[in-house]
């Protein structure tokens, strides 16, 4: 991950940063993380997770307030009708299993309303034409013993966004709801929990996450749990690892979320762990945000095998946005010019320190003109999905962006509303209405539908 639009971290304590931001969204929250309290680190208290907490629920509660004064307000109005996609392909479904705008939503952001902030928000969704989106719960690992409390908290956002715009979006717990509200002419949302640390070594929190509506979990971020090892963590630092793939927990686990219809994300998990997983799972696994190890060699891609198997499961793969998991250039590209610009880099980083999303988007406009010039084109992913297609077919692949996860988006593709474009992209590459139609989204309703009825 290349460093987040959306992870604040005002608050005190002791901060280690980053000079250079590593890449992803994933490398967006590994700047968050950088930027974040450690455990081990001095300055690291309960205490300070209390103010985290306390912070996230003024945050929703005012939200929850505001809320009683604008629900019918303009906000309300129906999402039918203002999508920019071809409409010759009569696209209906249109998922993305992948976006992380939640983390502004938990810091009071009111989505409702179009900003320039990030990739997302309500009216953008419905001007890229997306109908059925995945929105992930990601804990960062600082939040340690308080990880619960935090998804919950990123949970409650979402609930406050839902009830605030009752007519523009619903939350998916069936596929059936995904056809209802989609043919209200709202945005199906489903919650995607990222990282079991959420879980802690708590099998029961399974439970509670699907009773509020969590219908996918992966079981690692980039750091291994209780549960499974991660990629990052087997590729990277294999010997602090005192065990690779599931463990006992892992297993009971995954046998869990095949009973009450969890989908199995193995976007961030090791290869050890995803074979284990493959193993035991009686359901369609997906990865939710992954590309293809033969095209960019990034431990969060997967490999031919890889693809097989989850294409055996009757699973997809749903294709990442960004640049470091579509292109293996683009990270040395990415790091010698963030060398070439170190001193100005760093005064930024001076001045929104503690607020990483600020820093991305200034960096990305200071640096704009050089860092277009290495952005991978948009026409990138669809090589990417055209290989799985060629591989597995077009069953077995979906769309999964990682918006408001990724600090660098491909070219031609710099938020949400970007999507019609992809399509376009689909087209002119020659996909047939409809091969593009499962693509870009009946595939992964087929899957939810199979785990989740
Ligand atoms: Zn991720």
């Amino acid at each position: 991950m290349d460093g987040s639009t959306i992870f604040f971290h005002a608050n005190g304590g002791s901060h280690q940063q980053l000079l250079i931001p590593t890449v992803d969204i994933d490398g967006l929250r590994f700047t968050g993380l950088a930027f974040g309290v450690l455990p081990g680190v001095p300055g690291y208290s309960h205490l300070q997770e209390g103010v985290r907490m306390l912070r996230a629920f003024l945050a929703v509660s005012l939200a929850l307030f505001l809320l009683t004064l604008t629900s019918c307000g303009p906000g309300g109005k129906s999402l039918r009708g203002e999508s920019r996609m071809p409409a010759e392909l009569g696209l209906t479904i249109v998922a993305d299993t992948h976006n992380d705008v939640l983390l502004r939503a938990v810091e009071g952001e009111d989505l409702g309303t179009r900003t320039k902030r990030g990739h997302s928000d309500l009216p953008r969704f419905r001007e890229g034409g997306i109908t059925f989106q995945g929105f992930s719960v990601w804990v960062n690992p600082t939040y340690g013993p308080m990880a619960f409390e935090r998804a919950s908290a990123i949970i409650d956002s979402f609930d406050v966004l839902v009830r605030r715009y009752p007519r523009q979006i619903g939350l998916a717990r069936r596929a059936s709801d995904v056809e209802s509200l989609v043919g209200a002419g709202k945005l199906a949302g489903f919650l995607a929990l990222e990282g079991g640390i959420a879980l802690g070594t708590d099998l029961s929190r399974i439970d509670s996450f699907y009773n509020r509506g969590v219908r996918s979990i992966t079981l690692t971020w980039n750091d291994t749990t209780p549960w499974a090892s991660s990629a990052e963590d087997e590729a990277e630092h294999p010997k602090k690892l005192a065990q690779k793939g599931l463990t006992e927990l892992g297993r009971a686990a995954v046998q869990k979320m095949n009973e009450l219809g969890v989908l199995i994300d193995v976007s961030h998990p090791g290869e050890r762990t995803f074979w284990d997983i493959v193993e035991i799972t009686k359901k369609p696994i997906i990865a939710s945000h992954s590309g293809v190890y033969e095209l960019c060699n990034s431990y969060r891609n997967l490999k031919d095998g890889q693809i097989r198997a989850i294409a055996k499961s009757r699973g997809i793969v749903c294709i990442a946005f960004y640049p470091g998991y579509l292109d293996s250039t683009f990270t040395p590209k990415f790091e010698a010019m963030a060398k070439r610009h170190k001193s100005e880099l760093d005064s930024l980083r001076e001045v929104f320190k503690g607020h990483d999303d600020e820093y991305i988007v200034s960096r990305n406009k200071l640096l704009k003109d050089e860092l277009d010039t290495i952005r991978t084109p948009l026409s990138r992913i669809v090589d990417h999905i055209e290989y799985v297609v060629k591989l597995v077919g077009a069953d077995c692949v979906g769309i999964g962006s990682d918006f408001d996860g990724m600090g660098t988006t491909p070219l031609g593709l710099d938020d949400v509303t970007g999507m019609p474009k992809l399509v376009r992209e689909l087209m002119k590459r020659g996909f047939t209405p409809g091969d593009i139609r499962k693509i870009m989204g009946e595939n992964f309703l087929r899957v939810f539908r199979e785990v989740s009825g």
